[in-house]
């Protein structure tokens, strides 16, 4: 059963209160790194990097409302390379989804934390999501607020219907999993911060136990407070299922209207920047764009979107490939029709832990 803790927010900074929780866990549990969103110099937004020590805990900020990549790649790079080392990792749904189907088809090495003290398992975080911006609105942002302003609206976002202040991508607007699956611990916040307080949820009571949370947190949470969160999540979740078929339906991504697909390919100059960010492809495409031969296979074609479909169903949904793109090519429709229907079909909900690859015996 999990078990839900609060933190206390004072002087209506939550961001503080997380630093401040995070450095005393750090030391109770003896953690050596973390993986987190930092704040970057010259308000150019954040970017995952891995802290070593507890002074670098002041940039971490996984509340501004900006990505620049998925890092679940870079969890399973950081505990390979330090075997020895204790880590932990602070990463958004769309991450955590990605980690999830990363380990299920055995790309990443380490295995799951299973209560967080095994040597070679980092110590999932995962915090809740409102959205995030693309670079180019995150720097139209900044030239009319600060980055606290920023972190402070995406925080408020589930409190109220309105909409965020600000556009998020794409991706983001039709993101319906806006809380963490698989996390080991989560950082909650939907329609409770910046005010309030923020939820301290482990996925378990040996989770709870193993990494201290009693002994860091302000005591158990009350069940309306947990309720209030899981009320916003469920609200936000179905404002973006809607939002989904909406854009899906739209019939600009209807078979019919294939012209204007192809028009906005005809930008695509085949770098393959996208394929490069995405952390779930694995070469499912490279027969079709000619990187490889696959002319001796007995029916190459069919391996080939075999293999393309069983690369979507995992899709986390990051959106990260449109937003490399230098192009301007709207891939994000495309990806989120192609994974949804594939999703649907194999009844398959990417990130879920429990449940197994569909094409597996
Ligand atoms: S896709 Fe979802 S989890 Fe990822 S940044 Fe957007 S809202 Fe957050
Ligand atoms: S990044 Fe853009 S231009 Fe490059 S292959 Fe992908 S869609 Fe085409
Ligand atoms: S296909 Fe795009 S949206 Fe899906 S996981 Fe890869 S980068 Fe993310």
């Amino acid at each position: 059963m999990k078990v839900s803790r609060i933190l206390r927010i004072h002087h209506e900074d939550a961001l503080q209160e997380l630093r401040r929780f995070l450095s005393a866990w750090w030391q109770r549990i003896e953690l050596d790194g973390l993986l987190a969103p930092v704040e970057l110099p010259d308000h150019a937004g954040t970017a995952p990097q891995v802290i070593n020590c507890l002074e670098d805990l002041k940039f971490v900020n996984p509340f501004l409302p900006m990505m620049q990549t998925n890092s679940a790649p870079m969890v399973d790079a950081m505990t390979r390379d330090h075997p020895d080392r204790r880590f932990a990792a602070m990463l958004r749904p769309c991450e955590i989804r990605a980690l999830v189907e990363l380990r299920k088809r055995n790309r990443v090495h380490t295995p799951a934390s299973a209560a967080g003290n095994h040597q070679n398992s980092p110590v999932l975080i995962g915090v809740d999501c409102s959205g995030t911006c693309t670079a180019a609105e995150y720097a139209r942002q900044l030239e009319q607020c600060c980055e606290s302003v920023l972190s402070r609206a995406a925080l408020l976002y589930g409190c109220h219907d309105d909409d965020l202040p600000y556009p998020v991508r794409m991706a983001c607007q039709m993101c319906d999993m806006p809380t963490p699956l698989g996390a080991d611990v989560v950082i909650g916040s939907l329609d409770i911060a910046p005010q309030g307080h923020l939820l301290v949820i482990s996925s378990n009571e040996k989770m709870d136990a193993d990494l201290k949370l009693a002994e860091v947190t302000d005591g158990l949470a009350s069940e309306a407070e947990v309720r209030t969160r899981e009320i916003a999540a469920a609200r936000l979740s179905e404002k973006r299922l809607s939002l989904r078929s909406e854009l899906i339906n739209k019939r600009t991504w209807q078979a019919e209207d294939l012209n204007s697909i192809m028009a906005m390919f005809a930008r695509c100059t085949l770098c393959a920047d996208c394929l490069d960010e995405c952390p779930l492809y694995d070469g499912e495409l490279s027969g079709m764009l000619g990187v490889k031969e696959s002319h001796q296979r007995t029916n190459p074609l069919l391996t080939e979107l075999v293999g393309v479909s069983r690369w979507l169903a995992s899709c986390s949904g990051c959106g990260m490939c449109q937003e490399i793109c230098e192009h301007g090519v709207s891939l994000t429709p495309i990806i989120v029709t192609l994974s949804h229907r594939i999703q649907q079909e194999l009844n398959y909900k990417p990130g879920d832990p429990d449940q197994r690859l569909p094409w597996t015996i």
